[in-house]
């Protein structure tokens, strides 16, 4: 039997919203590492996981995919006597020279005071056993290579330095958000980052066959499920587009082209939500970084939308999304070469700094709402990643 255990972070913060928070927490790593037949255990405060051997792959991939934690730690589990405790500490010094570790310090708590040392006790004893029995070890207070943890509780638990959590809230903490899912690079990361605020996040993608390829498709439903298991699962709406482009291809000045297919896609995109309960929409958009991303067209993209649009990207660089899409594993995906819809319908000059009310006036002669509804109605969806 194999025990991790795990550190909240942000979570102790929340106060009030605590036993919420972590209710939400234990359902979604009961979901994550279903199929393992691990079991979560919560004691004052601190999460559990115990389970075979023979998964710890499996438990270990739910906990690097788990939001709300900000690290955790195979621990080793001694019975409350000096001895024990110190023969684990001596054990995890072993492993952590094996590893590559030269220099370490004990870190100890001691909530359960009849335990005979106290933390600093724990710390000198513990320490001089390590240096004693792994001769190559050094002890450093301050830029120690390696920790040894001890935790005196209900059990005596020690472990060595923890594996960084993804942080963030719970998925399921901040209700429902609709994602604007194409198949590039930033939008997987803008659903990632407001999964990671504790939304459930719900995808749209806009196709345009036979503009646009099945396996640009296939691409957005293989991003989604990258995102989805932090997300512990995405509904993909796609929603094929092609008669809207013609349409506006066909009827608006070609520098416009852009910048109204935009608003087509929000505004569809918003009943979506409205239809699913969701409470925002949710772009990859990040400032100047294309024509269709100048702070005055993103004006006019909004324009005929309520619900608040969220644009977690907005002031970062591309290569600081770019980091976070290789963290995630969705950068290999997103580079392979199917075109989104929007680059096919690019016009050369695109207009730069469009007037909202302008916009509003090309997109209402449009008249696309029969077509937007009927797109919305024939509509399919793909379930991805749930647990
Ligand atoms: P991405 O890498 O997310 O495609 P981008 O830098 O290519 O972003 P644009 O193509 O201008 O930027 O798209 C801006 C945003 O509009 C995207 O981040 C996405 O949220 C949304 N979007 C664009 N095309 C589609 C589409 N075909 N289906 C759904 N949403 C889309
Ligand atoms: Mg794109």
């Amino acid at each position: 039997m194999t025990t991790y255990l795990l550190k909240l972070g942000e979570l102790t913060l929340k106060g009030e919203n605590r036993r919420g928070f972590e209710q939400v927490l234990k359902r979604n790593l009961q979901a994550l590492i279903r199929g393992s037949f691990g079991k979560v255990e919560t004691t004052n405060g601190r999460f559990f996981v115990h389970g075979h051997e023979d998964v710890q792959d499996r438990i270990e991939d739910g906990l690097d995919h788990l939001l709300g934690i900000s690290g955790w730690a195979k621990t080793r589990v001694a019975e409350k006597t000096v001895e024990a405790v110190i023969r684990a500490c001596v054990e995890e010094g072993k492993l952590l020279f094996q590893q590559g570790v030269r220099t370490f310090k004990i870190e100890a708590r001691r909530t359960d005071k009849k335990f005979p040392l106290d933390s600093y006790g724990i710390r000198q004893e513990g320490g001089s056993a390590v240096l004693e029995a792994v001769p190559g070890l050094r002890v450093d207070v301050h830029i120690p290579q390696g920790l040894i943890e001890v935790e005196i509780r209900e059990k005596a638990y020690i472990y060595g330095t923890a594996k960084k959590g993804l942080r963030g809230l719970p998925v399921g903490t901040a209700g429902r958000g609709l994602l604007l899912l194409s198949g590039g690079i930033d939008s997987p990361v803008a659903g990632y980052l407001m999964a990671s605020r504790g939304m459930h996040i719900d995808a749209v993608y806009f196709h345009a066959y036979p503009y646009t390829s099945e396996e640009a498709r296939q691409k957005v439903i293989a991003l989604a499920h990258i995102i989805g298991r932090y997300a512990l699962g995405i509904r993909v709406y796609i929603v094929s587009f092609t008669q809207i482009q013609i349409k506006i291809k066909e009827n608006a000045p070609e520098s416009w082209l852009t910048v109204l297919l935009r608003m087509a896609m929000m505004e569809c995109a918003e009943m979506l939500a409205r239809h699913r309960n969701a409470k925002c929409l949710i772009t990859g958009e990040s400032l100047s970084q294309v024509a269709s991303q100048t702070i005055e067209n993103i004006a006019c993209t909004e324009s005929r939308v309520q619900l608040p649009i969220l644009r977690p990207l907005i002031g970062m660089d591309k290569e600081r999304i770019i980091r976070i899409a290789e963290t995630l594993g969705t950068y290999k995906t997103s580079i392979l070469p199917y075109q989104d819809c929007c680059v096919l319908f690019s016009p050369p000059h695109p207009v730069l700094r469009g007037e909202a009310t302008k916009a509003l006036q090309l997109y209402k002669q449009l008249e696309l709402e029969s077509l937007i509804e009927k797109a919305l109605g024939e509509s399919a969806m793909v379930k991805c990643a749930f647990p």
